[in-house]
Formats: structure tokens, C-alpha cells, sequence
């Protein structure tokens, strides 16, 4: 009996090593280095990349790599071409360029539409939402984006609106569990609160008079803080220029400095 005991344990030891080795095996060990065609279309169409130095151009190619090694991107009604790739992980790796090691742990797939899409998918009430948005309940892990919007933000270089890099901000927001403009997962705690006055400072201001922030911006605290990234990331001089204290404080979120 003891020996079947023995044989048994023995049996499943030599399981488990299989399945931790067969598990292991799985995961993506090596990344390969980054196709010419991608490298150009960065150059070509991603200011935010064109004004790194070479060093952190390199850093940055390795991590479009990596994102578009474990998200799946599927045309709906599309073809996906390797500008619309390129241009996804582009807009997924600016805002969190500066937390090395981060993943989108919350997202599977990103499904392009030629233009806007159905409105069986409306969440964010006005026809913004058909341009982007993050899924939530049997949509959740997954991101929806117009492919004639995601090119023009990037072909529109002197444009403040980016909705791709919007629909990632929302995922980084949401990273703490709520989609609420207060990125707590990745923001030090003593800017929470300043964050929080500034942000109901600002969209009280936009509602009552002119801005040249969108007014999309005023919805809520989540659509303030996705619409003023976007802002931050495409045109950051001008946002220094117009608003040196959301300047600063989203510097700070971001880790820019
Ligand atoms: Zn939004």
C-alpha cells in the first residue's frame, strides 16, 4: 500500500511539472523586433513618437510590439490595414508611456468599424460615442474604434482630439475599478483631491462660458479627464499656453516629469 502511495505522489508530482512547464511554454518569451513598415508609418504619422529621442524611440517601438502581441485587432465590415495597427498601439502606449511595465490586463480585442458604428452599442449620449468607446458588462475586454476617425486624428496634426488615445485613457481611469475621471491606480494620493477641484472648477467654467477645451469635456469628471488627455498628449504647448494648471497636474498623473 505504501508503495502504490509512493508511485501515486510520485505521478503526480511528475503531472504537475508537465502542466507549470506546458503553461510556461505558452507564454511569449521572445517579442521580434519591430517590422521597417511599422517604424516608418511611426515616423510618419505619431508626433508624439517623432519628438522622442532615439533611445526611448526604441523603447517605444518594443511596446507596440508587445501590445500588439497580446490584444487582437478585427475589422468589422473592415479590413485592418498596418497604418490602423500601428496607430492603435500608438494611442494605447502614449498615455502610459512612462509606467514601464504597464499591460491593458482589462482589454482582449479592439474591433474596427469603417465609420461610426450601430447605435445597439451608444453609451455616452451624444454621437461621440459612435466615434469610441470601452466596453462594459458582455462588452467588457473589449474596445470599439471608428477607423476613419482613428486615422484622421493622427493624419490632423494640429488637432487637440485623439479618440483613440481617449478610449485608452478611459481604461487607464477604469484600472481602479470605476471610470470616474480619477485615475487612483496610477495617480500619487495627495493629487486626488486638487485633481478633483480642478476638474469641477474647470467644467463649471466651460459650462458658462467659452472654452477651448471640447465641451464634450463637460459631461462628467470621466469624459473631462479623457478629453483634456487627448488635449495633453496632442497639442501639450498650447495646454501649457491655455491652462498651466491642468498642465501641471496631469504632467503629474502622468508621470511626464
Ligand atoms: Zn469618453
Amino acid at each position: 500500500m505504501d508503495v502504490l502511495l509512493i508511485t501515486l505522489l510520485i505521478v503526480a508530482i511528475i503531472i504537475i511539472i508537465i502542466v507549470r512547464l506546458f503553461n510556461q511554454s505558452k507564454k511569449p518569451v521572445f517579442i521580434a523586433p519591430i517590422s521597417e513598415t511599422y517604424k516608418q508609418l511611426l515616423a510618419q504619422y505619431v508626433v508624439f513618437y517623432q519628438q522622442l529621442n532615439d533611445d526611448k524611440k526604441k523603447e517605444f517601438e518594443n511596446r507596440v510590439q508587445n501590445f500588439l502581441s497580446y490584444i487582437k485587432i478585427t475589422g468589422v465590415k473592415t479590413n485592418v490595414d498596418d497604418l490602423d495597427k500601428v496607430l492603435i498601439a500608438a494611442s494605447a502606449i502614449i498615455p502610459i508611456f512612462n509606467f514601464p511595465d504597464w499591460e491593458y490586463v482589462q482589454l482582449n480585442e479592439v474591433l474596427l468599424y469603417p465609420d461610426t458604428f450601430n447605435h445597439e452599442f451608444e453609451q455616452e449620449g451624444n454621437n461621440r460615442s459612435l466615434l469610441g468607446m470601452v466596453g462594459s458588462g458582455v462588452m467588457n475586454g473589449i474596445m470599439i474604434l471608428s477607423q476613419h476617425e482613428l486615422k484622421q486624428d493622427f493624419l490632423n496634426k494640429t488637432g487637440k482630439d485623439n479618440v483613440a488615445i481617449h478610449e485608452f485613457v478611459h481604461l487607464v481611469d477604469k484600472t481602479d475599478g470605476t471610470i470616474d475621471g480619477v485615475p487612483a491606480f496610477i495617480m500619487e494620493q495627495h493629487y486626488i483631491q486638487p485633481w478633483l477641484q480642478l476638474m469641477h472648477q474647470k467644467i463649471k467654467l466651460m459650462k458658462k462660458e467659452k472654452s477651448d477645451i471640447d465641451i464634450y469635456g463637460a459631461t462628467n469628471e470621466a469624459e473631462f479627464f479623457a478629453v483634456v488627455s487627448e488635449y495633453f498628449f496632442e497639442r501639450p504647448k498650447l495646454l501649457k499656453d491655455k491652462h498651466p494648471d491642468l498642465y501641471i497636474l496631469l504632467e503629474k498623473i502622468f508621470r511626464k516629469t
